[in-house]
């Protein structure tokens, strides 16, 4: 595809704005202005509309295609939440309103959302109470874990490290790490399984926190969490659940009553709002009682009367997380899905999650090794091992996927399987739409067999084929030169 400067013809021109009748200042110092020309592409609008039509074309996305990449739950986001979102009420109020009106007169209705959905929020996961301040899951975590740490803190108890299983989401590690803590990892063991004996050991009183990701990236849930929970809680430990991918489990099982003391969502998985390229998102933490007073402030606090005001008083706070109240348009669209689908709706959304991965997971494991072969939640984890024998990696089947139309699984994580390919294909997909993909997938075990040139060519669709993706990300050359 040419770049727009490629298309620049000298002197050709896009815009047709009438002469400027605003004085032409003289006053500007001399070194603020330009010396050399700006390069900009001569070219008419059509050419512009043109240009960035077909760049769009370009883009992937749930909208357009099959995204079954695991753990990122790219299911399709209804769009009457926009409409919603985009309420004049909602999307025009500056966020310092409610102070200026002195109670959040103005801004009533926003306040509502935000009492309320946390409300929900309490009920779906069964913990006490929720902040909505930060920004991302990641963000969530590290809230999650400044509140464990806070809260060792004023008990006066020095705790050194986290208890992280190797099957967690990358980013509990981090997140433990940039809080302070020394991270222990507990490897899976042959079955998949979190090592009970190696836990055991780790645990002791510089425990602070026992983080697990659930279901883990294998796409399995931990059948001792609740062992695991009270054996924390005797050594005064707390227990932090990753709920980024809670649709495995909406309705099913409550983190609050397996004993889990802190526990994050991402609103943009879970609960169907738009997320990619980095956001927007929405990653809010849930705590037990015991933690409240660490919250987040401002906390959206219920008048007698009946109205809402923010209160600053969480005398025991870790202060502000993020500016304001969060992703509010972000958490309004998750609120007006939740209150779409209901309580039989949101479960029926995580057994048609479970489902469909399952579904996955069984026309294909003639196909591909299973390297923990066991009933997932939502989402299936193969392994490229046999067709790696014939020279064909993980990378090659998603390359071939892409010329199929469809946007490949995640691959090469989680990292505790060898060329990793994890499926999530998400409660919004047909059975049309998943045949597809598993012939597709079928395919390329085939051809693995008696074509792999096939697989190492792709992808021959798209503007670009392979990358050198290391070269792309250390030494990006983004601009183009004359
Ligand atoms: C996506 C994800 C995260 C991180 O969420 P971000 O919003 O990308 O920061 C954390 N844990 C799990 C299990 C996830 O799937």
């Amino acid at each position: 595809m040419q770049l727009i400067f490629e298309k620049s013809s000298s002197g050709r021109q896009g815009y047709s704005l009438p002469k400027s009748d605003v004085p032409k200042a003289d006053s500007l110092p001399g070194k603020y202005c330009r010396v050399t020309q700006a390069n900009l592409p001569e070219v008419s609008e059509l050419d512009v509309v043109r240009h960035f039509s077909a760049l769009a074309r370009l883009n992937f996305s749930v909208d357009t295609n099959f995204y079954p990449l695991g753990s990122c739950t790219m299911k399709y986001n209804p769009k009457f939440t926009e409409k919603i979102a985009a309420l004049e009420g909602f999307s025009s109020p500056h966020p310092l309103v409610p102070q200026l009106s002195g109670g959040g007169i103005l801004a009533q209705g926003s306040l509502e959302v935000l009492y309320h959905m946390e409300r929900l929020l309490s009920e779906i996961t069964g913990m006490a109470a929720f902040t909505m301040q930060p920004l991302a899951g990641a963000h969530g975590e590290l809230t999650g874990v400044m509140l464990i740490s806070a809260y060792h803190k004023s008990n006066g108890s020095r705790r050194k490290h986290i208890i992280i299983p190797d099957s967690s989401h990358g980013t509990n590690p981090a997140s433990a790490a940039i809080a302070g803590y020394d991270v222990v990892v507990i490897p899976t063991d042959k079955s998949g399984s979190f090592d009970m004996e190696l836990y055991k050991k780790a645990l002791n009183n510089e425990t602070a926190a026992v983080m697990l990701t659930c279901p883990d990236t294998l796409g399995l849930f931990n059948p001792k969490i609740k062992e695991i929970a009270d054996l924390a809680h005797r050594v005064g430990a707390l227990m932090y659940y990753d709920g980024a991918n809670l649709n495995a489990i909406l309705g099913k099982c409550r983190p609050g009553d397996i004993g889990f003391d802190v526990v994050h969502l991402n609103l943009h998985k879970t609960f169907a709002t738009p997320h990619g390229g980095g956001g927007p998102g929405a990653g809010p933490v849930g705590v037990s009682g015991k933690l409240i007073d660490f919250l987040p402030i401002s906390r959206v606090a219920k008048k007698d009367d009946g109205t809402y005001f923010l209160d600053y008083q969480n005398r025991k706070t870790i202060g502000y997380i993020a500016p304001f109240y969060g992703n509010f348009a972000v958490i309004l669209k998750a609120y007006a899905y939740i209150l779409a689908l209901g309580r039989e709706g949101l479960i029926e959304a995580s057994e048609n999650a479970v489902l469909n991965a399952n579904y996955c997971l069984s026309r294909l494991r003639d196909y591909f090794d299973l390297p923990f072969d066991k009933i997932c939640m939502h989402e299936c984890v193969f392994s490229a091992s046999r067709q790696l024998q014939n020279g064909v990696h993980a990378l090659d089947i998603a390359k071939y996927l892409i010329d199929k139309g469809f946007h490949p699984p995640t691959i090469y994580f989680p990292l505790i399987v060898k060329e990793a390919m994890m499926i999530e294909p998400t409660e919004t997909e047909s059975k049309e739409t998943l045949d597809n993909f598993i012939e597709a997938m079928i395919e390329a075990s085939k051809l693995s067999e008696e074509n792999p040139q096939i697989l190492h060519s792709a992808p021959l669709t798209m503007p670009v084929k392979r990358l050198d993706e290391t070269r792309a990300a250390r030494e990006p050359n983004l601009r183009w030169k004359p």
